[in-house]
């Protein structure tokens, strides 16, 4: 498979903008070829320059703990960046197609509606697994992405592995895997395939397990031949410096990080184990993810009785396959506990 032949058509023809950053990348004591302001900035760091356009030694730092090349890594203004970049250089407005496999993140289909580009849905199965046949005849010539969540959200499973294999071996686009919960699965990432697969992509984010939600941070993991295309079609310095800076500060401490994905997925477990005891809770869904997904007997009357008591859980009774079910971030052990007891003197 040749993933040049994948893109669209403008983008292989495309003269990327050259940043006075590409044009010359060495040292030098005088720097007048940007417009940028040589007094300084009123913040104490280098602000007053342009950060660097491929984010090299924040992409170092990441290569280290992820053990992917830096040639294989993209950063993008969140996951979502990563997303909409996606369908912008693989998929014609108004006639290519993607396939999503819902309940699933919003973001795949309300990029899709931006870029103008067709959504295929194919449900998950009621044990939220892949409906492969389904999945096989909704494929066509015009289909350009199968998007996999896993773990998903809002449901919290794991895709089962040979189910994303099997596409991976038959599906001639891009399978996209958005792994934003993967720090809280017993499965593992997807990324040791990055070498079998050129059409492969992984997306990962600083957004949940590593607590930088406000930071704007993603990332995705594919063949050369993606990243650099994805490089291509990218504003020039989608990543800002102060981004850059913190997220190196931010893997310095990736000790503290990994203290709370564990004590995350104990909490996990404790409050599934509580809340499956409560009479009002008819099932809570297996999780690898940091929230579970919980079918009750009301589930409007108890998401209003918990906004009452200021807890906001997200209620998602009203989305196919998760009717009657509330999904609920796993909090610290003092917030789980007020949850679980609000809930208990309900029954
Ligand atoms: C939260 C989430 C993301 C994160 O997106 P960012 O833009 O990186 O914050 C991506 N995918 C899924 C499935 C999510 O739930």
């Amino acid at each position: 498979m040749d993933i040049k032949d994948l893109q669209r058509e403008n983008i292989r023809t495309l003269k990327p903008y050259s940043t006075a950053r590409d044009e010359f990348k060495g040292q030098a004591s005088v720097f007048l070829d940007a417009n940028e302001n040589s007094f300084g900035s009123p913040l104490p760091a280098n602000y007053n320059r342009y950060p660097d356009p491929l984010q090299l030694d924040l992409k170092d730092a990441i290569s280290k703990i992820k053990g992917v090349p830096i040639e294989n890594t993209f950063l993008g203004n969140g996951s979502d960046e990563a997303i909409d970049l996606i369908f912008r250089a693989f998929c014609n407005p108004g006639k290519d197609n993607v396939i999503i496999l819902p309940p699933t993140y919003g973001m795949y289909e309300v990029s899709a509606n931006i870029n103008d580009v067709e959504i295929r849905k194919v449900d998950l199965l009621s044990n939220f697994q892949l409906d492969l046949e389904k999945i096989a005849e909704s494929i066509d010539k015009q289909t350009k992405i199968i998007f996999i969540c896993s773990p998903n959200n809002p449901t919290g499973n794991s895709i089962n592995r040979e189910d994303i294999e099997t596409i991976l071996a038959n599906f001639k686009g891009l399978v996209v895997i958005d792994e934003a919960y993967i720090n809280f699965a017993r499965q593992k990432t997807f990324i040791q395939e990055l070498t079998e697969y050129a059409n492969l992509v992984v997306l990962q984010t600083f957004s949940k397990a590593w607590g930088l939600a406000a930071l704007r941070l993603g990332m995705a993991f594919s063949s050369r031949q993606v990243i650099d295309i994805l490089n291509k079609v990218k504003p020039p310095y989608n990543i800002n410096q102060a981004t850059q800076d913190l997220a190196l500060a931010a893997v310095e401490n990736i000790g503290t990080v990994n203290d709370w994905i564990k004590i995350t997925v104990s909490e996990r477990e404790r409050l599934s184990t509580a809340l499956a005891a409560l009479p009002i809770v008819q099932k809570v869904y297996p999780s690898d993810a940091n929230f579970i997904l919980v079918a009750v007997n009301d589930a409007l009357a108890i998401y209003n009785l918990l906004v009452d008591k200021g807890i906001i859980v997200r209620d998602r009774s009203k989305v196919r396959l998760c009717e009657g079910c509330l999904r609920i971030t796993i909090g610290t052990v003092e917030e789980n506990n007020a949850l679980i007891s609000i809930l208990e003197n309900l029954s």
